[in-house]
């Protein structure tokens, strides 16, 4: 199997009609990026982010364009306990019976700097934030995606995940772990047959981010978040029912 989008492919209008999404990091970015194509497609999009104010114009843009009713969950998910993940997991219990995806776009970069000077406090908060958070609240959503007749979960990954870097510290270290945890979880869901677990790599991609990562680019020479949202796209919808488990790129070398 290709570890990219399928060539050629192309979302059909309506066809994430039945689906209800979480989104993650949905206030900015590529998680932004992800609600707003998810919705225009026909799914109900759960946005959670940290900055209300972000979320609130994401869910007047779906609105603006036509898309269903999106639900809104402020969440800083560097602070959020297992009651408070068992808590949205019974709000949307609630709402929607069921969950038939999770994309995972939320993340903070942390420091550049070697691991020698890496600061505790900062370490604890990359790890809360890359990998704690993306673990217990994908535990907490388990009986509503197993409730869904073809559920998919999305981490998102890194370059530095697959092969560690100088100077990355935390973050390649969260991202190593959320490449685990996507086998992990791919391995012991797979006898359900409705349930799956993959993670992307975006490649560089202009972001709020990555202008932080990397000052001196020109963010002009870069994906837009747009441009790469298909292979996100193409992991939720039915399309992609039998990828389990791999560690795909939204941009391969040539
Ligand atoms: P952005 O910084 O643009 O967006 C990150 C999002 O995460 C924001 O919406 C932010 O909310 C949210 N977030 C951060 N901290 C918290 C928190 N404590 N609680 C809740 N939400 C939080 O990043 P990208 O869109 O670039 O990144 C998306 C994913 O892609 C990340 O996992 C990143 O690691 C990965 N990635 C990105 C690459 C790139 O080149 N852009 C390359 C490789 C991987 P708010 O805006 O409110 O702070």
């Amino acid at each position: 199997m290709s570890n990219t989008l399928p060539a050629g492919w192309q979302a059909r209008p309506g066809c994430l009609n039945d689906k209800i999404l979480l989104v993650t990091g949905a206030g900015d970015g590529i998680g932004r990026a992800c609600a707003l194509a998810f919705a225009k497609l026909g799914a109900t999009v759960v946005l959670l982010g940290r900055t209300q104010d972000k979320l609130e114009a994401v869910y007047d843009q779906i609105k603006r364009d036509g898309g269903k009713e999106p639900a809104m969950v402020p969440l800083n998910l560097a602070a959020t306990t297992p009651v408070e993940y068992a808590q949205l997991a019974d709000m949307l219990d609630t709402e929607f019976h069921r969950l038939d995806g999770i994309v995972h776009c939320a993340a903070v970069l942390g420091d550049i700097t070697p691991m020698e000077l890496y600061s505790a406090e900062t370490w604890s908060q990359v790890m809360r934030v890359n990998l704690d958070a993306p673990v217990f609240l994908t535990q907490a959503m388990l009986p509503l995606l197993k409730a869904s007749p073809s559920a998919s979960v999305v981490f998102t990954s890194s370059s530095v995940g697959r092969k560690g870097r100088a100077f990355w510290g935390a973050y390649a270290v969260s991202k190593a772990g959320i490449e685990s945890v996507t086998q992990v979880l791919a391995d012991e869901m797979e006898h359900l047959g409705t349930l799956r677990f993959n993670a992307v790599n975006p490649g560089a991609t202009r972001t709020t981010m990555r202008a932080k990562a990397y000052p001196a680019e020109n963010p002009l020479t870069l994906k837009t978040p747009d441009e790469i949202v298909p292979l996100f796209t193409w992991l939720v919808s039915d399309d992609s029912r039998a990828v389990n488990g791999q560690s795909l790129d939204a941009q391969p070398k040539p």
